[in-house]
């Protein structure tokens, strides 16, 4: 009985594996498509100060919008879009529909003429050749400044081979602001951050979530702040949810935060709706309190 059971569970498993395998297959076929068809959008989700609340740049973020299920996240499919190496065109796609996004909004409100652009980038892409050269051609196309587009590199993806940290010299040269990404969840250790040209650090969701109820999370997140502000790196906090998280971040003097309190990522006209009204995020409006002390 036991056995047959057992066996059950193995049928059981084998057909999950199967379904999977499966799934991922069409994800693939469909990406392809869609990267045929241009399918892809991005959204903004606004940074913004914690010392004012003035949005001082977006992150932009992909979402496939796809002809059936809506909008898909980028969780479904970007893992799937390295794994079959059809990420590399993707990215090139977002570099340039990022920038043209930036270009028009510093162009349209002048008033934000220092509004900056976060670029998630592929540990793939960074590895791929004549990259750096790529980049530049389509800042010369778009003519926006190197030093308005901030790449987010994820903490995984930093590897300590010699050409990565060469790419990364080049990149910070043309003029590019560099921030690892989710820092906190990879292996790297602190004391290897130097090799990097560094301007940010964004410290990761989990330990922002952790933060307010358990004093080693607060404290995890203060280490990293004081590291940062020894070695001139600014700090971005990222899913910032409740005004008590806002709060204890402003206290441990993280400069810059990211987050569902102040605004979700927003489509191209609703982010255009926000910069417009020359406001702070509208949700900051209601909690203005911690800015008007
Ligand atoms: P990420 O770069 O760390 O982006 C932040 C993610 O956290 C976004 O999820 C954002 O919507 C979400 N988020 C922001 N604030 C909050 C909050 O207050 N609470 C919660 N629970 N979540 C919040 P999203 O858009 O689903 O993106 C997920 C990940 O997919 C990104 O994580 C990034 O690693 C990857 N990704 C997104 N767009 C791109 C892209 O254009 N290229 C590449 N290579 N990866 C991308
Ligand atoms: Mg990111
Ligand atoms: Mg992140
Ligand atoms: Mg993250």
């Amino acid at each position: 009985y036991a056995k047959s059971r057992g066996r059950d569970r193995y049928v059981v498993f084998d057909r999950k594996m199967h379904d999977r395998s499966l799934a991922i297959m069409q994800v693939e076929k469909d990406l392809r498509l869609a990267i045929e068809r241009e399918e892809f959008c991005l959204h903004y989700q606004p940074i913004v100060s914690l010392i004012n609340g003035e949005i001082v740049g977006f992150e932009a973020l992909v979402r496939w919008n796809h002809p059936q299920r809506g909008l898909v996240s980028p969780a479904e499919f970007i893992p799937i879009a390295e794994e079959t190496g059809l990420i590399a065109s993707m990215s090139w796609w977002i570099f340039q529909a990022a920038c043209c996004q930036l270009r028009e909004w510093q162009l349209r409100f002048p008033y934000y003429r220092s509004l900056t652009m976060s670029i998630n980038l592929s540990g793939q892409q960074l590895e791929q050749l004549g990259m750096v050269e790529r980049l530049d051609r389509i800042l010369q196309e778009v003519g926006v400044e190197a030093s308005s587009i901030k790449l987010e590199i994820t903490e995984t993806s930093l590897k300590e081979t010699p050409a990565l940290v060469t790419t990364l010299h080049q990149l910070k040269a043309m003029g590019f602001q560099l921030a690892i990404d989710d820092f906190g969840t990879g292996y790297s250790s602190l004391s290897r951050l130097h090799q990097f040209p560094i301007d940010t650090l964004k410290i990761d969701r989990s330990f922002i979530n952790q933060m307010s109820r358990d004093p080693k999370g607060l404290a995890i997140v203060e280490a990293i702040v004081i590291l940062a502000q020894h070695t001139h790196i600014t700090t971005i906090s990222e899913g910032i949810e409740t005004i008590a998280q806002l709060e204890q971040l402003q206290t441990l003097n993280c400069e810059f935060g990211q987050g569902y309190l102040f605004s979700k990522p927003l489509d191209s006209n609703a982010a255009y709706t926000l910069l417009a009204q020359n406001v702070t995020p509208t949700r900051l409006n209601c909690i203005s309190a911690p800015f008007c002390q």
